[in-house]
């Protein structure tokens, strides 16, 4: 058997994506000990039950102590109180890196209080499921998906390259982006698409019971494809919005104006103009499933 890569890795929140790493961790044989920490009594249960770790922990802190990488896998708001728990326990040269999916907000709730000679290294792997906790993971799941490292000016190549080359083996294609960029970035892909299928299956569950029911009925025109992404975790997607507010206001006002554009076509009957933008969509999708992202 080939050395690990890490000696010992923590996991802090084993939920979807931390469970996912760590079935990927050993299917790999990529860290010589697991240690896990999650809040919910519930999640460490399933956790154990799944065997996917070699250490149970009571608190955050006896989980990062020793580790050589620590991987950050809870909802955004909970960043914020989990920083003073860990920070002090985190061993000299350790990396300490995240999955979160806002950048900005992540550096100024976990980056600010970090001790001396310890490597900041965010990320954020583009791969994930409408489905939470333990049970919903799968190592399979960063398979041919981008994971973006945002490091700080200044960050340990070293350090960087070892984190790269542990997603890599993950089964990911890694890329180095400024926090700002991922942002508005991810503004646009993911944030703004949710928020519009959040909008769309509300409105749908407002209509009176009858229609409600052909809008069921009738969903695979369209409307499923949106109640899927309606379906994902409200604790995680109400601090994405919270956590990258700008980005997505921002992201909102274009795409309000588009759609008014929109509005007025249909309105005046321009069939032109209409067609003219479907066309053009219709290209991007052709592109997404080339780069074998569909
Ligand atoms: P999840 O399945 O809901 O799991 C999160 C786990 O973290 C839960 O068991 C939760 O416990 C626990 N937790 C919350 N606060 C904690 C704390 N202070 N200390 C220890 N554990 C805590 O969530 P997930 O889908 O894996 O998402 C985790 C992170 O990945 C989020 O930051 C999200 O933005 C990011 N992400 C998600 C996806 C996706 O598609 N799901 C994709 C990419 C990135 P409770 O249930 O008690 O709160």
């Amino acid at each position: 058997m080939s050395a690990a890569m890490f000696d010992r890795i923590a996991i802090i929140g084993i939920g979807l994506i931390g469970s996912s790493i760590a079935r990927g961790l050993t299917q790999k044989n990529l860290a010589r000990e697991i240690a896990i920490h999650d809040r919910s009594p519930e999640a460490m249960a399933d956790a154990k039950a799944l065997g996917l770790a070699q250490h149970y922990c009571a608190s955050a802190g006896e989980a990062v102590a020793n580790a050589d990488l620590v991987f950050v896998a809870v909802p955004l708001g909970a960043y914020a109180d989990l920083a003073p728990v860990i920070a002090p326990n985190l061993k000299k040269g350790a990396i300490l890196t995240d999955v979160g999916s806002v950048k900005q907000a992540v550096i100024r709730d976990l980056g600010a209080s970090l001790p001396e000679g310890v490597h900041f290294i965010p990320g954020h792997p583009l791969a994930g499921t409408e489905h939470s906790g333990p049970k919903a993971g799968f190592a399979e799941l960063f398979h041919g998906r981008w994971c973006v490292l945002t490091p700080p000016p200044g960050t340990d190549q070293g350090a960087i390259d070892r984190l790269k080359q542990l997603w890599i083996a993950l089964g990911s294609q890694v890329e180095i982006m400024a926090p700002g960029h991922h942002d508005q970035v991810l503004a646009i892909t993911s944030h703004l698409p949710h928020l519009i299928a959040y909008t769309i299956v509300d409105t749908a569950t407002f209509l009176e019971d009858e229609t409600k029911q052909e809008v069921i009925k009738f969903s695979a025109t369209g409307f499923r494809d949106f109640t899927r992404i309606a379906a994902s975790d409200p604790i995680m997607w109400r601090d994405i919005f919270l956590n990258n507010r700008e980005a997505v206001l921002e992201m909102l006002g274009r795409f309000t104006e588009d759609l008014t554009a929109l509005q007025r076509a249909i309105r005046w009957g321009e069939g032109e103009k209409l067609q003219e933008v479907f066309t053009r969509t219709r290209a991007i999708r052709r592109g997404i499933i080339d780069a074998n992202q569909a």
